[in-house]
């Protein structure tokens, strides 16, 4: 049992901010309220410190983590397809089961840096499918952390590669901290039969799928050949081109916004996105603080609505929906996911102004703690990232 004192709790939608105290027994908010008395527990006195639901990010590539700073291919690519034939489809065919590992550990210590206590990986290795979600769950483990893994499924490397993708699922056994999704490339590179088959395994599984959606137009119109896979608990990434008539017949999917990857790639901007959109990085870290942030600026730019605070909202109800319980609530049921902000704000700061607050002063340098199912994780890295190192170097000599 915690009791943690004098918290300025924050939750984004509703929007939320109300000095409290949380008392937490086993993985689970249990109790909140001004000044609870203590029963003998552990009090952790917060002296008024921020405490936000730890950070949600639906969509992201762990694998990406030992491509920072990586040497660009020779020839620049010229659009989209080349981004993926130049870079991450050789990328992930060097990958190995060590630098799978290397990568996740490396990926999860950056999420639980930045206050991110969940994360939905999408993950590709075709030289090492094997075995490979299996190393991912060992490398994220030490950081403490949750995960919502898959491999993606695809016929760019023929049928035998697309067999060992969706049989590496049924090796996986989900428990409290690792859920499963399944996971499929895109349409543009998957046959009917695959698209059939990853529906039947997420139906044999009790999961939905996690599948690229119209990032660029070279997936086009994608939405009608992946209706035997959409469904409430499906994660549909990008929906960059998607038009209002294709979003509604998604139907009850989920999107997952991820503005700094589709700025990087130029590859539009994803205009028509339903309520049910999250956030994520495709990637690119996991900061969710600076993902909300070029949101906001994105969507100014555009002359569209920003929903900061309805897409982080989004993602703890996704998390909610993979892992059966309340998330992102800060109230008593709640998973105990949390991050304690040194946020000391040179303004008031209320419920009505909360998006102003994220957007403009709220920062991933504010991570002071983080708590994963009622207990505060380490944010050491020390020479996990020096083991890192090796394996991107390793790796990027496979590429030269
Ligand atoms: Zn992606």
């Amino acid at each position: 049992m915690m009791l943690l004192c004098n918290a300025t709790a924050i939750t984004w939608q509703p929007a939320r901010v109300e000095s409290t105290d949380l008392r937490i027994r086993g993985d689970t908010i249990v109790e909140r309220g001004p000044r609870l008395t203590p029963r003998g527990e552990q009090v952790v006195d917060l002296d008024g410190r921020v405490v936000i639901p730890g950070m949600v990010c639906a969509h992201t590539h762990l694998y990406s983590a030992l491509a920072r700073g990586m040497p660009p291919p020779a020839a620049p690519p010229r659009d989209f397809r080349e981004i993926l034939e130049k870079v991450w489809w050789r990328l992930d065919r060097a990958l190995d089961l060590d630098m799978v590992e290397a990568s996740a550990l490396a990926g999860a210590i950056d999420a639980v840096s930045c206050g991110t206590t969940t994360i939905f990986d999408h993950h590709a290795s075709p030289c090492a499918i094997e075995g490979s979600l299996g190393r991912l769950r060992r490398g994220i483990e030490p950081a403490g952390i949750r995960a919502v893994l898959c491999y993606e499924v695809t016929d760019r490397g023929g049928p035998e590669g697309a067999r060992l993708g969706l049989e590496e699922h049924r090796r996986f056994a989900p428990d409290a901290r690792f859920r499963l999704a399944v996971g499929a490339h895109a349409s543009f590179t998957l046959e009917a039969a695959t698209i059939d088959a990853i529906a039947g395994l997420a139906r044999e599984l009790d999961t939905g799928v996690h599948v690229h959606v119209a990032e660029d137009p070279v997936d086009a119109s994608p939405i009608g050949r992946l209706r035997p896979v959409l469904g409430p608990r499906t994660i549909l990434a990008h929906g960059t081109h998607l038009t209002p008539d294709e979003v509604r017949e998604a139907g009850d999917c989920w999107f997952v916004h991820n503005p700094r990857s589709n700025m990087n790639n130029a590859v539009g901007y994803a205009r028509h996105l339903p309520a049910k959109t999250a956030l994520g990085t495709d990637g690119i870290g996991a900061d969710m603080f600076a993902e909300a942030r070029f949101a906001f600026f994105k969507a100014r730019d555009e002359r569209a609505t920003p929903r900061v605070l309805e897409m982080l909202q989004a993602g703890q109800d996704l998390a909610s929906a993979y892992f059966g319980r309340p998330f992102g609530t800060l109230a008593p049921g709640s998973v105990a996911d949390l991050a304690v902000l040194d946020y000391d704000p040179p303004t008031p700061l209320a419920a009505d102004n909360l998006a102003g607050h994220l957007v403009f002063g709220m920062d991933s340098r504010h991570v002071s703690r983080v708590m994963v199912g009622g207990r505060f994780v380490t944010r050491e890295s020390g020479e996990r990232m020096a083991s890192a190192r090796e394996h991107a170097r390793a790796l990027w000599k496979k590429l030269e």
